[in-house]
């Protein structure tokens, strides 16, 4: 299968309310235009220094995401263009971001990450984390950055009952701060491997790299 296949295939598959962000870390950026010959313009990518030159090498109407974990010293490289920062977890992250937001004269949106995994490698806030960080003063001043939603990964099973059940925490949550935050209509959760289930417990944006580009070494 080509790229421009899998990709519509995938968009053939998915609700209207879901957006779909093509993973393209570590393929090469020819990959990345067949894909934006297909008509994708959502791409996500996990290290700085290669969404950087990617962008520098790609067309100006593609929007970045970017979907690793960001360290602070780095958010300035990615400031200027980024469209979306999908796994922020910390305060002082969040500052740093705004703080470079600033400098840009930007707003950047961004997704706090929930840790909803069995495992202890993954990041992400739990729930009371996320709400003392959203109710702190620190929080509320800054003014650049804009927090549009949640981002979690469920655990690497084959059980799909137990990644079913970390999708719908992750989606109650989400639902409780929605009701108090208007900004808040973003849920991105679902990969390859579980993004129909993603959709099944209320996604709204999923994020593909290996069912479009293949596999990664
Ligand atoms: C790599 C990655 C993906 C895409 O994974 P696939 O299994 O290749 O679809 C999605 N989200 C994050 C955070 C990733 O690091």
């Amino acid at each position: 299968m080509s790229i421009k296949n899998n990709l519509l295939e995938i968009k053939s598959s998915l609700p209207e309310n879901v957006t779909l962000v093509a993973v393209s870390k570590t393929k090469p950026v020819s990959d990345l235009i067949e894909a934006y010959e297909a008509g994708q313009r959502i791409f996500g990518e996990n290290y700085v220094q290669e969404l950087v030159e990617k962008h520098e090498q790609l067309p100006l109407d593609i929007q970045w995401h970017f979907i690793g974990h960001l360290q602070s010293k780095k958010a300035k490289l990615i400031a200027p263009f980024v469209d979306l920062i999908h796994g922020v977890d910390s305060l002082k992250l969040l500052e740093e971001i705004n703080k470079q937001a600033l400098k840009n004269d930007r707003i950047i949106e961004c997704l706090l990450q929930i840790h909803i995994a069995e495992e202890e490698t993954k990041f992400g806030l739990d729930e009371t984390e996320l709400n003392d960080l959203l109710n702190s003063e620190s929080f509320k001043n800054l003014k650049n950055i804009k927090i549009k939603g949640l981002m979690g990964m469920a655990t690497f099973t084959e059980n799909q009952n137990q990644i079913k059940k970390e999708f719908l925490h992750l989606k109650s949550i989400f639902e409780k701060i929605s009701i108090l935050n208007s900004n808040f209509s973003i849920l991105s959760m679902g990969m390859s491997g579980d993004y129909q289930l993603a959709i099944d417990s209320g996604s709204t944006m999923i994020r593909i790299g290996s069912s479009i580009f293949g596999g990664r070494k």
